[in-house]
């Protein structure tokens, strides 16, 4: 995608400060951290979200996100972090080529990661449930 910055940070065309790299991933940080050591994963292969990125390279991106994770607690030690990931506008997803946030967190450090909880009228969570896994059944039945 000529377009993508993401991409183009893969490519060099753009600098980035790069943590680790291999043949499908790269590890940067963020230019805008939302706290200090805020760190991006994302597979070199352009895709826009989880709907259309390929299992390998979502799998290798979370290998990345578990070994950056661990390396950023033994570097900073923040007394938690959170790993995100947005998909589609809807969302807050700003750059449409898929990464996963590794953000440091410490207690009421502000960050709006909480939601507030809807109710599920009688019958309907089963609804969901039976919704998605019949989807799901399908899905497996077309790989
Ligand atoms: P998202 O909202 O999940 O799409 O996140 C996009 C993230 O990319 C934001 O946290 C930005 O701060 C970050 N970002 C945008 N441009 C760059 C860049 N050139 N280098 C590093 N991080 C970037
Ligand atoms: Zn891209």
């Amino acid at each position: 995608m000529s377009a993508c910055i993401f991409c183009k940070i893969v490519k060099k065309e753009l600098p980035s400060s790069i943590i680790a790299e291999d043949e499908n991933v790269l590890a940067f940080m963020d230019i805008m951290p939302a706290r200090k050591g805020h760190i991006l994963v994302m597979p070199k292969r352009h895709a826009e979200t989880m709907l259309d990125v390929s299992e390998e390279d979502l799998a290798a991106s979370m290998r990345m996100v578990k070994r950056v994770s661990v390396a950023l607690q033994e570097a900073v030690h923040p007394p938690g972090f959170s790993v995100v990931q947005l998909n589609g506008e809807a969302s807050g997803q700003t750059v449409f080529h898929i990464h996963f946030h590794i953000i440091p967190r410490k207690t009421g450090d502000g960050i709006a990661m909480k939601w507030s909880h809807e109710t599920y009228l009688a019958g309907e969570m089963e609804h969901y449930r039976v919704k998605i896994a019949e989807a799901l059944k399908a899905q497996s039945k077309t790989r």
